[in-house]
């Protein structure tokens, strides 16, 4: 099948019901990614951090933003990359984050889980420890720590942005979860990315427009070398099961993807944003309703183990 512009096309957008070139294709990608962060993000006098996984989002949210921002003066892009400490897994991520910052000329800072928080990833799941802080799974102890750890130190490198690369599908998975659970202050806090809080860096997600397999063909036709193994306790995720269904949906109903956000954003707009009255975590500064924030109680009680 041709491309409207007469080329051979590479992609059938199942969803839009047209078949694309690659230059199409790629040119499709990046509008929709520059729609997304708009003249307020892409402008010069800007330093973007980047939370790079070594996973095909990251790495192509990089290779975009780095694009876009090769051109505007006083502009710059940092990468964070969290070694959460597991086996055969993220070390293998590491390699491919290190040369691809070296191929493309971009600073990368390392942070790790032993450093941090004196726990590696595996020794947390080894010795049983998530217990003490009643979490079952071991992605909901993951997350939460690297997020509040990329915050830290986009925020210690004065980052304007945090640039964190999830794609359409991360998107409706997050949105579904925090429906079924009825977790209504998630559902307005992830959608809203803001705090009042001093040491909290506005996230931006570039990806939110492009469906998982448009960034796994775009990193492709870029030769983008990627980890393409899950992490290992991602099986054991409610992520994995929603992520199953999602993808039934859309073979059912093309662009039902877009439907979930579009639904999402609209009741965003109807729901005024109260922060209510919040104290200072007094171990890092961010706003929480106790005396220390979740992610400094957790690793109080770590600590004490
Ligand atoms: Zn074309
Ligand atoms: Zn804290």
């Amino acid at each position: 099948m041709k491309c409207a512009c007469g080329r051979e096309s590479v992609y059938y957008q199942r969803y839009a019901n047209r078949w694309l070139c690659e230059d199409c294709f790629k040119k499709d990608v990046e509008k929709r990614v520059r729609k997304v962060l708009g003249r307020e993000v892409i402008r010069n006098n800007v330093k973007i951090g980047v939370g790079i996984s070594g996973g095909k989002d990251s790495l192509v949210m990089t290779y975009i933003l780095k694009k876009f921002y090769d051109s505007i003066p006083n502009s710059e892009i940092i990468c964070f990359f969290v070694d959460e400490g597991i086996k055969g897994f993220r070390d293998v991520a590491k390699k491919y984050v290190v040369e691809f910052c070296k191929e493309f000329d971009i600073d990368l800072r390392i942070i790790s889980f032993k450093e941090e928080i004196n726990y590696t990833m595996d020794e947390l799941v080894e010795k049983n420890y998530l217990k003490h802080l009643n979490i079952g799974k071991p992605c909901s102890f993951c997350g939460v720590v690297r997020r509040y750890l990329l915050n830290k130190y986009a925020f210690l490198n004065n980052c304007t942005y945090l640039a964190i690369g999830h794609n359409l599908d991360d998107f409706c998975q997050t949105i579904l979860m925090n429906y079924i659970e009825g977790n209504v202050k998630n559902i307005i806090q992830f959608g809203k990315d803001v705090s009042s809080s001093t040491n909290f860096v506005k996230r931006i997600k570039p990806l939110k427009l492009i469906p998982e397999e448009e960034v796994i063909l775009y990193a492709k036709l870029n030769n983008l070398k990627y980890q393409k193994e899950p992490c290992p306790y991602s099986h054991l995720s409610y992520r994995y099961k929603i992520k199953k269904i999602i993808e039934m949906l859309e073979e059912d109903k093309p662009g039902v993807r877009f439907g979930i956000l579009r639904g999402y954003e609209s009741l965003l707009k109807l729901i005024e944003y109260r922060e209510g009255n919040l104290k200072k975590c007094k171990i890092c500064g961010s706003l929480c309703s106790g005396e220390l924030c979740k992610v400094c109680s957790w690793l109080e009680i770590l600590k004490g183990l």
